[in-house]
């Protein structure tokens, strides 16, 4: 199974579709996810086309990793989160349903259950997450 260049998340690297950016480098971008399951929900792809883990280069992953635990960091900040939870899903059957490699980011708190999947957030309030997000990777380094 190739890489299909029409998916939603190489039309948000081209800028064909909006998305609520959070942080790039030369080779990973970091956006919100539309449908967050916990409150600061981000998504780390590749720059570069992947179709998921199992297509994907060692430096495409080692790359999104350490965005990943950047992203881990700014997230457990920013909701003053106890945890975070990463998820990566490959091909359908593994619950992937967009075909471009992506981590998603998730701040927890104990006890509190993740949201179940599919429901869109209000733009307001996914800025002013993003926001908080923003301001905290900010303040790493
Ligand atoms: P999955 O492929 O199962 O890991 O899920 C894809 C994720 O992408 C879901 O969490 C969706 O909420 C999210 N998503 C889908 N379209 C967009 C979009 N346009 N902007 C941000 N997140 C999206």
């Amino acid at each position: 199974m190739g890489y299909d260049s029409d998916n939603i998340f190489a039309k948000i690297l081209r800028g064909e579709i909006p998305s609520e950016k959070l942080y790039e480098d030369d080779e990973t971008y970091v956006f919100m996810d539309i449908m967050p399951r916990a409150d600061g929900h981000c998504l780390v792809i590749p720059k570069s086309p992947a179709r998921n883990m199992l297509d994907a280069s060692d430096a495409q992953l080692a790359a999104c990793l350490r965005t990943v635990r950047r992203m881990g960091h700014a997230v457990m900040a920013a909701f003053d989160a106890g945890g975070v939870t990463v998820q990566q899903f490959n091909e359908a059957p593994g619950g992937q349903e967009v075909f471009h490699l992506h981590y998603h980011v998730l701040p927890r708190h104990d006890g509190v259950k993740l949201r179940p999947p599919g429901k869109m957030e209000d733009m307001d309030v996914l800025r002013a997450n993003a926001d908080k997000i923003r301001a905290a990777l900010a303040e790493l380094d």
